[in-house]
């Protein structure tokens, strides 16, 4: 077996947390995944998989302890009753069955939920609105002492029945703004004038009593730990470091058996590499904790740097390494740095995809690690793929996120193949892409990628090679994959608009393409973006930092509308606005003229003109589909080329995200040759009927 790098030995050192020892530093900290009470066969499957790649500690996601603390829609763990223990046993065996310790997060989401399952009044330390801005307008109710009486209890019941499940530490939550005892901590949310408000001790009490309730009900067996925001990066409004988050270390430092920090709001803790491109970017917010108690600390910081990780343990900052997303991107990373396969780590990249599946309430996805949320389902392993029963050799045409992906993992089940590519560096659009401001990360994608293609011998790369339709029949592969990519749409159609923008043949219209590929900007620009994602931001940033004056037009309500879902909404926004950019929203852009662009309203349609001497289109794109429809309507042809196969696969299929992209290579390459999208190859999870389904 290969010994492990003697400089990364110190992260396989075990590690106790109370009552139970962790075999390693490696510590997968809660997170989401939009499974959970939902789907928990497909949960178990992805929490067993992390443990059988390494994290000595594997976590649940938040788990609501009772009716009122109901977050629906958002799908997240659920213990409510006696009746739900099973579902968590499932995922405590999958755990297990790899030496793993087994986490669960106990949550009450306290004044942030407005309950709309249950329809049970929201609690909290105050009368005062409910958080949660997309819930019903309800309030929350004050909660008298009993109240936190019952909650406390609350707490006692999901705590033995995490026990019974088999969990071996056991989590009491106080964190990303979202549970009782930090709505209690906060100084904006608490008005009592009893002993729970007022001084930080006062409210600070609930969550020592939370903490002494979990640990006299299962702190014999199970290690209790403390998951706390030290800072909420919201100045004397929120919690501070300096008033509360110290003060609360000081006062319990010894009473939970782990001590997990980090800092709030959850846009904050998993901030995505656009905005915070350093790993280790809560360091300085988290390191003091140690300082303060004797127990273990865990962080996160999207650790993914070996190095990184025992520099964080050598300065005395940490003794787990935390990770949510580094977990997701490759849930082997332990097992890499183990067996010394430091390269072969699938980096993630800060994108925050993956975060973007719990906000919608579905699957976890994952840019890089396309078998993310498919290890149930569809049974896919992120380390493992089926050898082909007929290898044949296979050309692939394009090599952005998908022909790379494809190109790879056919390589790895065996097929020899052959990489066409029009350019002269791999990746596609992930090359062009990583060049634009912020979006640096996006490289690994292809980096992970290319170091392996680069190495293989049965695969054959051809670059300034632009292939035709004939080309490709010339060329006599029995199976072709064509991964040739979108380009971005010059009419100004996108989402609802489908009429053309009037005029643009009187004034200079570019789209991102033509910006990547080096196109000169001049005058005054109006970025016009219905993509709602990264693009349309990235566009008026990068011509705004090369001095133009740039009016950013959407027909949503917020600027880059769609990053809502991976947290960075606000921050674009932000810095679009500090940046000195003029900011339109709820305006479609009707007409162009040489010197002008007009904008109508959404709503009362009211034109408005603005000066601009170039329009930038960032609205939808089309798929470079021309050899597929080309090849596909000529049957004969294929046939007399000996072409047996033949797909089109990613953007030049349909036009998507890079996860998206990612994901059509992968599928192709395992269900290869039959890559049809049949939705009987994956099974999905049924509601138990009562009293239980009929038989047909
Ligand atoms: P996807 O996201 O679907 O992987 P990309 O746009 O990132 O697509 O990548 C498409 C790649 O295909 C680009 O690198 C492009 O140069 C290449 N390409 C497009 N058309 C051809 C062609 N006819 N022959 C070879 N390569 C092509
Ligand atoms: Fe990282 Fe993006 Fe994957 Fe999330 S989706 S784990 S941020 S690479």
């Amino acid at each position: 077996m290969t010994q492990t790098d003697p400089r990364y030995s110190i992260l396989f050192e075990p590690v106790k947390i109370g009552p139970v020892t962790a075999p390693n530093r490696f510590y997968q900290v809660p997170h989401c995944n939009g499974m959970a009470h939902g789907r928990p066969n497909a949960l178990a499957a992805m929490r067993g998989i992390k443990a059988e790649g390494g994290w000595g500690v594997v976590s649940t996601e938040e788990v609501e302890i009772h009716p009122t603390s109901d977050l629906n829609p958002v799908i997240e763990g659920r213990l409510w009753s006696d009746d739900d223990i099973a579902y968590h046993a499932k995922t405590v065996d999958a755990i297990h069955a790899h030496g793993s310790l087994a986490a669960i997060q106990l949550a009450h989401n306290g004044c942030a939920v407005p309950n709309l399952y249950s329809r049970l009044p929201a609690l909290g330390p105050s009368n005062m609105s409910v958080v949660w801005e997309f819930g019903d307008p309800v309030q929350v109710r004050a909660m008298d002492k009993q109240d936190i009486r019952n909650m406390r209890q609350w707490y006692r019941d999901a705590a033995r029945r995490a026990k019974i499940a088999g969990y071996d530490v056991v989590y009491m939550y106080s964190g990303h703004n979202m549970t009782a005892p930090m709505h209690f901590l906060g100084r904006r949310y608490n008005d009592r004038t009893d002993e729970y408000g007022g001084s930080v001790e006062n409210r600070a009490r609930l969550i020592g009593e939370l903490l002494e309730d979990i640990k006299e009900e299962v702190g014999q067996t199970c290690g209790i730990a403390f998951r706390f925001a030290v800072d909420e990066l919201r100045g004397s409004d929120g919690i501070t470091w300096d008033e509360e988050g110290r003060a609360v270390v000081e006062m319990y430092s010894e009473l939970p058996d782990l001590w997990d920090v980090n800092v709030a709001g959850w846009s904050n803790d998993s901030q995505t590499a656009r905005f915070a491109p350093q790993e280790g970017y809560q360091t300085d917010y988290i390191k003091e904790v140690k300082n303060l108690t004797t127990k273990p600390v865990v962080g996160v910081g999207r650790f993914t740097s070996a190095d990184g990780m025992v520099s964080q343990i050598k300065k005395g900052y940490l003794d787990f390494i935390g990770a949510a997303r580094p977990s997701i991107a490759d849930p082997f990373l332990p097992e890499k740095i183990r067996t010394n396969r430091i390269d072969e780590i699938r980096e993630c990249i800060g994108c925050n995809i993956c975060v973007s599946g719990d906000n919608m309430s579905v699957p976890i996805r994952c840019t890089q690690n396309p078998t993310m949320g498919e290890e149930w389902r569809r049974g896919w392993h992120p380390e493992k793929i089926a050898p082909s029963e007929n290898p044949d050799p296979v050309l692939v045409v394009g090599s952005g996120p998908a022909g790379l992906e494809a190109a790879l993992q056919l390589s790895n089940r065996g097929h020899p193949v052959t990489l066409a590519e029009a350019g002269k560096e791999l990746g596609g659009r992930l090359t062009r892409e990583s060049r634009l401001p912020g979006l640096a990360s996006y490289i690994r994608v292809r980096d992970w990628r290319e170091h392996y293609l680069l190495t293989r011998p049965d695969v054959d790369i051809y670059f300034d090679s632009k292939l035709g339709p004939d080309d490709i029949l010339d060329f006599g592969f029995e199976h072709v994959i064509l991964a040739t990519g979108a380009k971005w749409k010059r009419t100004g159609q996108g989402r609802d608009n489908r009429i053309p923008v009037a005029g643009l043949d009187q004034t200079r219209v570019l789209t991102p393409d033509d910006i990547m590929d080096g196109a000169h900007v001049t005058g005054r620009v109006a970025v016009y973006d219905l993509d709602y994602y990264l693009m349309g931001s990235t566009m008026a940033e990068l011509v705004r930092e090369q001095g133009h004056d740039v009016a950013y037009v959407t027909d949503a309500s917020t600027v880059a509308n769609w990053t809502e879902m991976t947290l960075e909404q606000d921050r674009v926004q932000a810095r679009m606005m500090q940046n000195g950019i003029a900011v339109h929203v709820n305006r479609t852009l009707t007409a162009v003229t040489d010197d002008q662009a007009t904008l109508n309203c959404i709503y009362t349609g009211t034109p408005e003109n603005i000066p601009c001497d170039t329009v930038i289109l960032v609205t939808e794109r089309a798929p470079n589909d021309a050899i597929y429809l080309d090849l596909k309507s000529r049957p004969e042809a294929l046939q007399a080329a000996g072409i047996k196969t033949l797909e089109c696969i990613g953007d030049a299929y349909v036009p998507g995200t890079v996860a998206a992209a990612i994901y059509a290579g992968h599928k192709a390459a395992r269900l290869f040759p039959n890559c049809d999208d049949d939705p009987d190859m994956f099974k999905w999870e049924r509601p138990v009927l009562e009293p239980g389904p009929k038989t047909y």
